[in-house]
């Protein structure tokens, strides 16, 4: 298959998302922001997955060392996407780079890479199983998390080097880690659901504990109502 291009998905987020009693429809990078729209205008919500990092430029910085390759065609129809999905208050369900590229969108920032920027910070890129709990996150009572998941107190994995740093309009803290970073927010726009989170909930299809699949519930119970 020399020289073949390809667009790749984890088949987690489909499994997570069936579960839900959802049909999941694929989006590629699309060539034009017109696409992204019509693609927006056809489903009644958007997950936002995990992926490459955002383009450093896309958010005022220059690119770190230590920032890891950008996928300029995803990092554009994914703001398409957001932008269309904001437009028509579609509902957002954002998971790790999800989180990152929504915050950009509506304008807040990132940190490019957690442990050459934050002082102290917990490893949150943990080698091992994809689904090992390997830090605490704190929920904000009342949030769409804690009603999701029924808990303010989790244990997450967490397979990241970047996360929001600082938070756009619009939007507000409603999960943190022990050390200060940033692992979930919700909206505060009118009429538009946002659940945001920087762990990888898709991993956990097979746990034993049931509130690991609240949040794709949550996200279907949403849809359910129009
Ligand atoms: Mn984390």
């Amino acid at each position: 298959m020399f020289g073949a291009h390809r667009v790749r998905l984890n088949s987690a987020y489909v499994k997570s998302l069936e579960l839900a009693g959802l049909v999941p429809l694929v989006v590629p990078p699309l060539s034009n922001d017109d696409a992204a729209r019509a693609v927006v205008s056809r489903v009644e919500g958007v997950l936002l997955t995990g992926g490459e990092d955002v383009d450093p430029p896309l958010y005022g910085q220059a690119r770190s060392p230590q920032c890891g390759p950008s996928n300029p065609a995803r990092d554009r129809t994914e703001l398409a996407l957001i932008r269309a999905a904001r437009e028509a208050r579609k509902p957002i369900l954002a998971i790790c780079r999800g989180p990152q590229v929504l915050n950009v969108a509506l304008g807040g920032t990132l940190y490019q890479d957690i442990p050459s920027e934050v002082q102290g910070a917990l490893d949150h890129d943990a080698d091992g199983e994809r689904s090992a709990r390997v830090h605490r996150v704190d929920v904000e009572p009342d949030s769409l998390i804690a009603q999701a998941v029924g808990a303010t107190r989790l244990q997450v994995n967490s397979l990241h080097h970047q996360s929001v740093r600082d938070l756009a309009p619009g939007l507000k803290v409603t999960a943190l880690a022990p050390d200060g970073i940033i692992e979930g927010f919700e909206s505060t726009t009118e009429g538009w659901w946002i659940m945001a989170v920087q762990w990888h909930p898709e991993e956990m299809n097979d746990s034993p504990e049931p509130w690991d699949r609240g949040l794709f519930r949550a996200f279907a119970d949403r849809l359910a109502q129009g």
